[in-house]
Order: C-alpha cells, then sequence, then structure tokens
C-alpha cells in the first residue's frame, strides 16, 4: 500500500511526544526536509499523484504548508496562493477563523488572488482533525474557486480528517499515514 511504498520517507519524520502539549504526537517534518533526495522523492511523488491539467493554482497553508506548496507549485508549473495566519498579509484581505487539534486559529488570504470557477488545490504537510483544511478550503470557497483535491505528505487517519474532507467534497491526496 501507499504507507509501505513510502516507508523510506516516514522514516525520516520524527515523532515528538506530547508537543505542543501533552497527548499530542507531533509528526515533525523537519527531519524531513533535512534530507535533499527525500524531499525531493517527497515531492516528486506527490506531483505523480496528481495531473497538472487539474489544477489551476496551488494554495499553501502557513507555515509548513507553504514549503510542500512553492515545491509542487514549480513541479507542476502553477502559481500558489498563500494562505497566511493573521494580520501577516500588507493588502486587502478575507479570512476565517478555526478551532485545531490544539487550539484555535486564522488565516487569511488577498482578495483577488483567486478567480471565481479556478480549481484550486489546497497543500499543507499533515492531514489531523482536517479543520485546518477545512478552513482554507472554506475561505478559498468563498472567493468562488473550486476546492477538491487536497496534498497532504502525512494522514493520521484516527484523527478523522481524511473522512470529513471527503464529506466535504475535497479528495484527500496523501503519502503516507
Ligand atoms: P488539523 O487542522 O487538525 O487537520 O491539523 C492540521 C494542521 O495542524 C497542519 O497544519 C499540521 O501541520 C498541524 N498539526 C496538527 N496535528 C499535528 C501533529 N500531530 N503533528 C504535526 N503537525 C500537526
Amino acid at each position: 500500500d501507499l504507507t509501505a511504498r513510502n516507508a523510506d520517507l516516514k522514516a525520516l519524520i520524527r515523532t515528538i511526544p506530547d508537543y505542543p502539549i501533552p497527548g499530542i504526537q507531533f509528526r515533525d517534518v523537519s527531519t524531513l526536509l533535512l534530507d535533499g533526495a527525500g524531499f525531493r522523492a517527497t515531492i516528486d511523488r506527490l506531483a505523480a499523484m496528481i495531473e497538472a491539467e487539474e489544477v489551476d493554482l496551488i494554495a499553501g497553508i502557513e507555515a509548513r504548508g507553504f514549503i510542500v506548496a512553492a515545491a509542487l507549485s514549480y513541479a507542476l508549473g502553477k502559481g500558489k496562493v498563500m494562505l497566511r495566519k493573521k494580520s501577516k498579509l500588507p493588502g486587502a484581505t478575507v479570512g476565517i477563523d478555526y478551532a485545531l487539534e490544539y487550539g484555535t486559529d486564522r488565516i487569511e488570504m488577498h482578495l483577488g488572488a483567486v478567480k471565481a470557477g479556478q480549481r484550486v488545490l489546497l497543500v499543507d504537510d499533515l492531514l489531523a482533525t482536517g479543520g485546518t483544511a477545512l478552513a482554507g478550503a472554506a475561505l478559498l470557497r468563498g472567493q468562488g474557486a473550486i476546492v477538491d483535491k487536497a496534498m497532504f505528505i502525512v494522514d493520521l487517519p484516527d484523527l478523522g480528517g481524511a473522512q470529513r474532507l471527503t464529506e466535504a467534497g475535497i479528495e484527500p491526496i496523501t503519502l503516507l499515514v
């Protein structure tokens, strides 16, 4: 299966227990990012899981999502939009508040960055409860974008994010659990 095929990449991601709060097993992709061949393989394999023709624009979620989104943007030859944490963008913004696995947050994007009818591929490093991705999708859909696919390196299936995305009409595409 997928995770067995990508076991080499999974081995590069370390788990830090009880971060940022007790009970959370933090899947730390910083160790994967340190490995040049591993990161290249990560992006190559993600890029191979989607047709470039199905995507008009890539949306990366701050901060680790930017790293994956930027590399995928290069690999697929598509532009990208930054979904940023609150008050980081200089232009006029539209935003949405959402609940996290730990705490709450807000993401914003520049008004006019996405055109109605554009097919936007949502990208982050990891899918947990799906709250972040669903907030991103709601933000983009509010601007008229079509969001029917989202890409992650890691899925934590026990947290139900893939199920929630599917129910919202978004196909989750992930490399490993
Ligand atoms: P969620 O909104 O619950 O799907 O959480 C996904 C977002 O929170 C992503 O941006 C992840 O980087 C981060 N995140 C949530 N849980 C974890 C975890 N256990 N390990 C690493 N990152 C996590």
